[in-house]
């Protein structure tokens, strides 16, 4: 069935990233009956976007990933996607800090990485807005803060004025006010917690979705945002793979704040990254490495038998987990680099947070071939925060049927095309299994959480 601007809209792991963003481009373009469901309320707790800051910077690996990356920096600063004039989008500006962004590295083949950067995006036209930094003076006339004890030896880098840092869970939440004054209706908790599809007799078209608590809604359209959730909610045959990052906080005196204000984030792709502090004087430092997977037997919706799936374990649902050892060794490693004044700094606020990884890092954003009407929208591979104001757009191209062919190919439908689980990172990524100190509350049960 064809959609119209009544048809009935189910969006599970609509209080996260993609779903809110596709949530508000359905409501903005006069869909009048959208529902999105999540187990939390939006921002949800357990989104990878429910974050004080992500990156803002555009990829170049591909014409698709340029266009997204050019597409989204345009949205948070200045421009609004159905208006033809440029103007602000109060629902994203504010979150914007475009403090710019250093990428640098001191090792030979990293260096080797950033001038092929630098290259690219000259021959896409975008060489006018960034800058080679061949030595550490010039790096520190663009960061000064890294002048403060930082050990940035051999160093060189890009800095890009178009780049900065996005506050996200804010603007989630910013998104969430937004969709309660398009009247979008609202399922959290077990009523918003997707349990299984409902499918047409002949198994072949989704006529809605149960929850929980078993509330059956039915729809016109379901779709899956659900994030690194997704592999264990429905059968992606390995498209996906939930894997975890990890970021711990550090708390600066107003005095100590004062100094780092407007700091550029800094991104060593050896090392990690970090951001200035935020209005509470409070930095997010990133140690940069393959992920955390958690692989269990688990039996997803649609596949024939239990299998092996790297499911996610909520940091909501189990407040006191951390991180691994191994991380407060590469998170501390990364200050005593960065922030070296801050090395005796409690840390607080140790995370893991979870994504979804494709083969190919392109999101998987199609129709299920199984169910018709059944749309999943994810694999953001770690990448994708930044682009909460416009994904939704493409999303709801696809339903209407004008997504562009290239975002068409590079998000199909793909089984057996790649490694999931290595993906493009340097390294297979290591399971939580066999990592100690992450887990603090082994008693509580992950029974029926995914
Ligand atoms: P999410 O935002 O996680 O949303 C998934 C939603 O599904 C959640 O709200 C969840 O509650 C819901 N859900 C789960 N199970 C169910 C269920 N059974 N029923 C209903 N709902 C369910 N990206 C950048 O662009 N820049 C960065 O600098 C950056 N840094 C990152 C640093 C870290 C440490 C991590 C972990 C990620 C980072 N990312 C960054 C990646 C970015 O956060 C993700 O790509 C993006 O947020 C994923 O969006 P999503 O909508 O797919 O998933």
């Amino acid at each position: 069935m064809l959609l119209d601007k009544n048809s009935v809209i189910l969006i599970f792991g609509g209080g996260g990233t993609i779903g809110s963003s596709t949530a508000l481009h359905l409501a903005r373009k006069g869909y009048k009956d959208i529902r999105i469901l999540d187990v939390y309320p939006i921002p949800s707790a357990q989104s990878a976007g429910n974050d004080l800051n992500k990156i803002m910077g555009t990829s170049l690996r591909n014409p698709v990933d340029r266009q997204l990356g050019i597409e989204a920096e345009d949205a948070w600063h200045a421009y609004r996607v159905y208006s033809m004039k440029r103007s602000n989008d109060p629902t994203f500006s504010p979150y914007y800090h475009r403090s710019g962004r250093l990428d640098c590295s001191g090792s030979p083949e990293s260096i080797d990485d950033l001038k092929e950067t630098v290259a690219k995006l000259q021959a896409a036209g975008l060489g006018h807005t960034v800058e080679w930094l061949d030595t550490e003076a010039q790096i520190i006339q663009r960061v000064p803060q890294l002048a403060l004890g930082s050990d940035i030896r051999g160093w060189q880098g890009i800095f890009f004025e178009r780049g900065g840092w996005l506050s996200a869970a804010k603007a989630i939440d910013s998104v969430g006010k937004e969709l309660v004054r398009h009247g979008v209706r609202f399922s959290f908790g077990d009523s918003g917690t997707f349990q299984s599809l409902i499918l047409s007799d002949d198994g072949k078209t989704c006529l809605g979705a149960v929850t929980k608590d078993g509330t059956r809604y039915l729809a016109d359209r379901v779709i899956l945002a659900s994030g690194a959730w997704t592999p264990s909610l429905v059968d992606l045959e390995d498209q996906c793979c939930a894997k975890a990052w990890v970021y711990a906080h550090i708390q600066l005196t107003p005095k100590e704040a004062e100094a780092y204000a407007g700091c550029p984030v800094v991104y060593n792709e050896d090392i990690g990254f970090f951001f200035e502090p935020n209005e509470d004087g409070i930095i997010k430092v990133c140690d940069e490495f393959p992920g955390f997977t958690r692989y269990k037997m688990h039996q997803p919706f649609g596949a024939q038998e239990p299998k092996l799936v790297s499911v996610p374990r909520s940091h909501a649902r189990h407040p006191t987990d951390t991180y691994p050892d191994a991380s407060e060794i590469t998170i501390r490693k990364a200050i005593d680099v960065f922030l070296p004044k801050f090395e005796n700094k409690e840390l607080f606020n140790r995370a893991l947070c979870w994504c979804a990884d494709t083969a190919d890092a392109n999101l998987l954003i199609c129709e299920h071939p199984k169910w018709k009407g059944c749309v999943v929208a994810t694999g953001d591979s770690g990448h994708s925060f930044k682009l909460l104001p416009i994904i939704g757009k493409h999303v709801v191209e696809l339903l209407e049927g004008t997504l562009q062919e290239d975002m068409r190919e590079a998000w199909r439908w793909r089984p057996g095309s790649g490694d999931a689980r290595k993906s493009r990172r340097a390294a297979p990524a290591k399971d939580l299994a066999d990592l100690p100190g992450w887990n603090h509350d082994s008693a509580v049960s992950d029974e029926g959480e995914y």
